[in-house]
């Protein structure tokens, strides 16, 4: 360069830096920055050169970069952070400078921070101030080992070169400020949701370091504070628990707010899940304190589930949704808790949320059928009555019992629909079968779950199936659990009268599990009680189950109520309760689940074989 026309190359200087800078962003800038200094130091042949920017709001000047970067840098380094009232002329006169300044070795204050910086004894400098508007954002300098002579033009090269850095440092900080709108929630000037999915994203990458533990917070019960002291009360709420949650956990870990009362925290550094349960531990602990709302002291507290992700192997959503599920557990639990995301939770939420999925047009489709369990008299294995058990071919994980899939469509309002496609479907299947064989008398049984039978319209849904095909009063009977019946004993009351006044029959299904019924069984319509599987099973062999049975054997007699067992597998279990007096029965000694078709060819022939040693009536 030395060889080039000064004034030329000066020009050509300030352009090359101008291009530069120009193509800059808040994440090269510094880079760039150092580039250009060096870029700067060989065109003026000095040794070092400096970018500073001035931070007026503590009244200092902030190194920003450097060319060349210094061995060996001191901690803490004199010249990183400098206060301007403390501070020697040069940088003094950097807080406000408008025009670019020369010192040279005979400016003692100077040289003994230099010295002590770096060890230099005799130095020169040129510095240029960045001003944007009337305000001094920074400078930058260029310093000579020894002596050196600045001429105008060159000055005046720096001064332009200074400018041109103020609008980068400008642009940045925009650019900064609009990010930082972008990814902080309002409230709480926490990261919000993006930011927290930007950086599980970064982390859960394949080749990053793991295990990424994730921390869900969901504040207890913050609606009662909303309701009863107002928002601005659960405002300020949320902003002390941010602030504690940051007082709590290292300044590297990243806090979100998700909105509402959701927070996620997500440690910096890999955290396994035995120091990720730890760490919310504590936290419950912090966030325990109590909270000065209005003079009134709240004690609120929070529900914390914790998940841990492997990088290359979790997605975003998975951790996220294992942590919010491991909340719910702790919720569900009695709030203030940590729950730690399990992998049968995981197993199950991934379940429910495919059933959930594919439930929605399961009954258009097609996908679901119905299988039919006789009821037979033990003595001769006539068929009395048939239950209709809904089956669901789901699309990748095959047969589903309804077990599987009851609770989920009830949780999410298709109960109704199932169930009513189930009687709906049985009843024509009934009916076709009255058609085909003469003289039939058994009797249809429905299952029929909790949530169907408190919905407003049920009974008229069941009498309106039942003269749709055309079926006679007392030939159908719903099943309905214990449980149910004690929970909401006046709606269920209510309802079950307006069946009777139908003609529908109704049984009280695995009668001895749940809330004993026995009490109001005199005041409810019930027909039958079918005795549940797990006293059955293992009769001939349990003598507790045999003092059960008996107890509800003679119960059922007491009331007039027609007993059906359920679950028989054993001759042994047959025997029992044959010689107890119960002949009615359903299972898999009997008969399996059949289809429509096999059920009706097991009703035109009418009865199951049966072949029980002759037992003597009880
Ligand atoms: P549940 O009403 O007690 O039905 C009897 C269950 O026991 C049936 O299982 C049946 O296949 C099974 N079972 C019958 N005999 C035996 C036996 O000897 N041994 C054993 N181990 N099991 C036997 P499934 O079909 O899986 O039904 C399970 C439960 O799902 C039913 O219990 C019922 O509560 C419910 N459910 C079935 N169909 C429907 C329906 O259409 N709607 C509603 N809401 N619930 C239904
Ligand atoms: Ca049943
Ligand atoms: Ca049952």
């Amino acid at each position: 360069m030395s060889a080039q026309t000064p004034r030329v190359s000066l020009d050509r200087l300030v352009t090359n830096v101008a291009v530069d800078l120009m193509a800059s962003s808040a994440a090269t800038s510094k880079s760039v920055a150092r580039g250009v200094l060096g870029m700067m130091v060989e065109y003026f042949d000095v040794d070092v050169s400096f970018l500073r920017y001035n931070d007026h709001s503590i009244r200092a000047s902030v190194l920003v970069a450097e060319w060349p970067e210094r061995p060996g840098v001191p901690d803490p380094d004199p010249l990183g952070t400098v206060y301007f009232a403390d501070a020697d002329p040069v940088f003094a006169q950097s807080e406000h400078g408008k025009k670019p300044l020369v010192f040279r070795p005979e400016n003692q204050d100077y040289q003994r921070r230099i010295e002590e910086g770096r060890n230099v004894p005799q130095t020169s400098m040129a510095a240029a101030p960045l001003v944007s508007g009337d305000v001094t954002t920074g400078i930058i300098g260029f310093v000579k080992f020894g002596d050196r002579e600045w001429r105008p033009e060159e000055l005046n090269a720096l001064e332009a070169i200074g400018s041109l850095f103020a609008q980068v440092q400008a642009r940045v900080a925009a650019e900064e400020r609009l990010r930082h709108l972008a990814e902080h929630d309002d409230l709480t000037g926490l990261y919000n949701r993006r930011a927290l999915l930007d950086h599980l994203e970064k982390r859960l990458a394949p080749g990053s370091d793991g295990p990424v533990a994730t921390l869900f917070f969901d504040l207890d019960r913050l609606k009662t504070i909303n309701d009863y002291l107002g928002h601005t009360a659960g405002d300020w709420f949320i902003r002390v628990l941010a602030d504690r949650l940051q007082q709590g956990t290292k300044r590297s870990s990243l806090i979100a707010r998700l909105g509402g009362d959701e927070f996620v925290v997500v440690p910096a550094e890999p955290t396994s899940a035995a120091d990720a349960e730890e760490l919310a531990t504590h936290l419950l602990g912090v966030l325990r304190e109590r909270v000065a709302i209005d003079g009134e002291m709240l004690n609120r507290t929070v529900s914390i589930g914790v998940a841990v992700g492997t990088p290359g192997r979790d997605t975003t959503n998975e951790l996220l949704r294992r942590a919010d599920q491991a909340v719910m557990t702790a919720k569900a639990e009695g709030g203030n808790q940590v729950a730690m995301a399990t992998d049968a939770m995981a197993l199950e939420s991934e379940f429910r949320n495919d059933i959930e999925l594919h439930l929605q047009n399961v009954i258009e489709n097609g996908a679901l059928f119905l299988r039919y369990l006789p009821e037979v008299d033990m003595r001769t294995g006539r068929v009395l009555a048939t239950e209709a058990l809904v089956r669901w071919e789901h699309p990748t994980r095959g047969l589903l019992s309804p077990a599987s899939f009851i609770a989920v469509a009830e949780s999410i309002n298709l109960a109704g629909e199932l169930g009513r496609w189930v009687l709906r479907t049985a009843c024509a299947d009934f009916a076709r079968w009255r058609s085909t064989v003469a003289g039939l008398d058994v009797e249809l049984r429905v299952n029929v779950s909790p949530v169907q039978l408190v919905t407003s319209g049920f009974v008229e849904t069941v009498a309106g199936i039942l003269a749709e095909f055309d079926l006679p009063p007392g030939s159908v009977c719903v099943e309905i659990t214990e449980s149910v019946v004690v929970q909401d004993l006046e709606t269920t009351t209510i309802t079950l009268n307006g069946l009777r006044d139908a003609g529908v029959r109704v049984a009280i299904d695995d009668f001895g599990t749940g809330y004993s019924v026995f009490s109001h069984l005199k005041s409810l319509p019930v027909d039958v009680l079918k005795v549940d599987r797990s006293f059955v099973t293992d009769l001939g062999k349990s003598q507790d189950d045999l003092a059960i049975v008996r107890a509800i054997i003679a119960l059922a007699d007491a009331f007039g109520l027609q007993l059906v067992a359920e679950g028989v597998e054993t001759e042994a279990a047959a025997l029992t309760l044959l010689h107890h007096g119960c002949r009615r029965a359903q299972g898999f000694l009997l008969s399996q689940p059949l289809s429509s078709e096999d059920m009706l060819a097991l009703l035109a022939q009418g009865r199951v074989s049966v072949h029980f040693p002759a037992e003597p009536e009880a």
